[in-house]
């Protein structure tokens, strides 16, 4: 039976590392999907456009966009589910039913009614699901198997560590997408807080939206122990103090394709 390969596609530096890593060895994705929460920046979009055409351009299928629905069937995004429900993304209260609901189930929706993937089931096979955790968090890459999926972590396989994504996207002479995440995510550092404030105000204004909606016992604000809100009031003073931290567009523990 052959091989059916379906690539869970984040949109950040290693998913699309492993794009280029498939394609330098001759290997075809089925199916690349793209979960889309509704709320990457705008350059993580414009990025997934050009990566998706640059997919069909060397016969690869086109990205997939997925995204959650309400029980209408109407599509929703996590922002519109956090106002509704006065509340932040889970992740701040320390769950992960946010990444689950908008990342995990819509693609595991996708696939269940995908053609192949039902024949393919129906055949006793298991769909192969390349999941893109790089060599420097081999940790992650704990889950093997399921009763529909092998899971393949060809990154960690082929050695490839951040730098190594980074000089793959180079090679093929393709845009550095940088970090895919929600703009008002709870796991955000505070550098990446003050880049949001500077370059994107109206989303910042946004988060804090939200923020303000949100009926809060447990937990101060979107930086769960301090507000978004009262951050941004003091950032310009506490700039220096924020330089200190990493600058490396490590990805958040969200949901990356493979079950938690
Ligand atoms: S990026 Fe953050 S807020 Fe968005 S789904 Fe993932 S954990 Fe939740």
């Amino acid at each position: 039976m052959k091989n059916l390969i379906v690539v869970s596609y984040g949109g950040g530096t290693n998913s699309k590392a492993l794009l280029v890593g498939l394609f330098e060895r001759s290997i075809r994705p089925d199916l690349i999907l793209f979960a889309d929460t509704g709320a990457e920046l705008p350059e993580t979009y414009i990025d997934i456009q050009d990566t998706s055409e640059w997919c069909v351009s060397i016969g690869f299928p086109n990205i997939i966009t997925v995204q959650q629905v309400n029980q209408y069937g109407d599509k929703i995004t996590l922002e519109q589910k956090c106002i509704e429900g006065k509340m932040l993304p889970s992740i701040a209260y320390g769950y992960k039913s946010c990444s689950l609901k908008f990342k995990r189930y819509p693609q595991d929706k996708y696939i269940n009614n995908w053609p192949p993937a039902i024949q393919h089931w129906r055949q006793g096979g298991k769909v192969i699901k390349l999941i893109g955790y790089d060599a420097d968090e081999e940790r992650r890459a704990k889950i093997l198997s399921d009763n529909k999926y092998d899971y393949q972590y060809l990154l960690i396989e082929w050695g490839w560590g951040r730098d190594e994504c980074v000089a793959a996207i180079k090679r093929a002479g393709l845009n550095q997408p940088g970090k895919s995440a929600c703009f008002f995510c709870p796991s955000s550092k505070k550098n990446e807080i003050l880049q949001l404030k500077s370059k994107y105000p109206a989303l910042m204004l946004r988060a804090i939206t939200m923020e303000d909606n949100a009926e809060l016992t447990s937990v101060k604000g979107l930086g769960r122990n301090y507000a978004w809100r009262d951050l941004a009031k003091s950032i310009d003073n506490q700039f220096n103090l924020f330089q200190t931290e990493s600058n490396i567009d490590i990805d958040c523990d969200c949901y990356d394709g493979v079950a938690a």
